[in-house]
């Protein structure tokens, strides 16, 4: 009998991204599937057999979307807020499955994937879900710029005690440059 020599992939259990039918199929996705609690009684996952995470039930009602969540995108590098959007399931599946940021642009009424014409694309280096599974967090690498009016961080205005607001970040980028395109 031929020897069959080991798969070269054998350890790699879990591959992040999954076929979409797939991902359909399973809810909660195992990338953030809660641990099994050995303390689970079978008739409450009877009772309770989803979980979802996100729980896009929780969302804010939108026409024409599954409810969407807010989404918050963080510079991996340093820490930094870039930027808040929304999602909705689409854009969650696809941001999961492609590695790149996509939201749902309320302004639009649609899909929203960041940087498709400006070129200011975020590469999602990490994803978190806040404790009621109804915010995201997504740790980013950004080409380019955030934000629109050319800023690195949406969050460029700070506002003091007067509450006069003052620009506390440089401008990187000509807005006109970034204006127009969908950012
Ligand atoms: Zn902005």
């Amino acid at each position: 009998m031929p020897i069959v020599p080991p798969l070269r992939n054998a350890p790699i259990i879990a591959t992040k991204r999954l076929k979409r039918s797939e991902n359909r199929r399973k809810t909660p996705t195992p990338m953030f599937a809660p641990p099994a609690s050995p303390h689970a009684r079978l008739s409450d996952q009877k009772a309770n057999p989803v979980n979802p995470i996100p729980d896009f039930s929780r969302g804010q009602a939108f026409p024409g979307t599954s409810g969407l969540l807010p989404a918050i995108a963080q510079d991996v590098a340093n820490g930094r807020v870039l930027m808040i959007a929304w999602m909705d399931e689409r854009a969650w599946r696809e941001t999961v499955e492609t590695g790149q940021a996509v939201y749902f642009s309320r302004s639009r009424g649609k899909l929203w994937r960041k940087g498709e014409t400006s070129g200011h694309r975020q590469r999602v280096e990490e994803i978190r879900v806040d404790c009621d599974a109804d915010a995201i967090l997504l740790k980013v690498q950004q080409t380019g710029v955030a934000c629109h009016e050319g800023y690195e961080s949406c969050f460029f205005r700070r506002v003091e005690s007067d509450f006069s607001v003052n620009i506390a970040d440089t401008r990187r980028l000509d807005p006109d440059s970034v204006y127009g395109k969908s950012t």
